[in-house]
């Protein structure tokens, strides 16, 4: 109680303000993103300007999910939405309803697709061919648009640090196009009849594409059944026709269903691979640049062997 008499009303004041959570922010534009692959990319591009929430946390699967509550006060009271758009946080349609219940769903809410500009990719299964497949992420070309996409949005939202979000940007966009140059070098020592990737969901169809591998997978994406008796049979039959040395599994899915294939088939898993969500602070792949960099390590070591 002395103390607090000691302190003029002003100091007081100053004093209260600093132990306010929400204080440090101030003057940073509040970004939320969907996932943490796009969280992270806007961290780098945003650097001391931005302050970013991501909802979906590492490790979780973006294409369903519930928001909490922080999410939907940070949701609305954010200066910039990033999210993935191509279908992926449409699975149970949750971020449109987060959307309109915190006000963000009008034509000139500042609100961005990441994935705007990608040449789309669509689902194969029946009934699903009109459906857009959301990876695009996965090949690191694509990736160097969501940048763009990035910078645009924080530019047009806070064209005060305009030339940070330039600088930031074109620094990061330079290391991507290094590691895009560099892994393709190195896969090119895969011999073709190794180039197989197999997955629990279908999310390498970008990848496949760009660095030049036949993909195939137990569930096609996410939001769909995961690891039905009747998908795991059919990829247990489509690995006994073929030579398949190795299978993978994603960080962000559930491992049983592929468990269960490497059993059945006699085919070991030979790595972990990350596709919808960074890896935990601290480890490999905490970052896009780096997911993707161990990805690169994993397959390739794994189909070399
Ligand atoms: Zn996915």
């Amino acid at each position: 109680m002395m103390f607090k008499r000691l302190i003029p009303l002003t100091g007081l004041a100053v004093l209260l303000a600093g132990c306010s959570p929400d204080s440090a922010d101030e003057g940073k534009l509040q970004v939320v993103t969907t996932y943490s692959i796009l969280e992270d990319m806007t961290r780098v591009v945003g650097g001391e300007h931005v302050d970013v929430h991501s909802m979906v946390k590492v490790g979780k699967n973006p294409h369903e999910y519930d928001p909490s509550p922080t999410d939907v006060r940070k949701m609305a009271d954010a200066d910039v939405v990033f999210y993935n758009g191509l279908n992926l946080e449409a699975g149970g349609s949750w971020f449109n309803k987060l959307r309109s219940s915190t006000n963000k769903d009008g034509k000139d809410a500042p609100v961005y697709a990441l994935s705007k500009g990608v040449e789309p990719k669509y689902l194969t299964a029946a009934r699903k061919e009109q459906e857009t497949d959301p990876h695009a992420w996965l090949d690191l070309s694509n990736g160097i648009q969501y940048v763009e996409n990035v910078k645009a949005g924080l530019i047009k939202e806070d064209p005060a640090n305009k030339a940070d979000y330039e600088k930031n940007a074109s620094a990061y966009i330079k290391e991507l196009k290094t590691l895009d140059t560099k892994s393709k070098e190195r896969f090119a020592a895969i011999p073709e009849a190794k180039r197989h990737l197999l997955t629990s969901e279908g999310a390498f169809k970008y990848f496949s594409d760009a660095y030049d591998f036949q993909a195939d997978y137990i569930w096609e994406i996410n939001s769909d059944n995961q690891g039905t008796p009747d998908q795991v049979r059919r990829i247990v039959d489509l690995i006994k026709q073929r030579d398949i040395p190795v299978l993978f599994v994603e960080t962000s899915v559930d491992r049983r269903s592929m468990e269960t294939v490497s059993r059945e088939t006699g085919v070991p898993i030979g790595g972990t691979l990350y596709t919808d969500s960074l890896g935990a602070k601290g480890k490999d792949g905490s970052t896009y640049l780096t997911m993707m960099e161990a990805n690169f390590d994993t397959i390739e070591q794994q189909l070399t062997r």
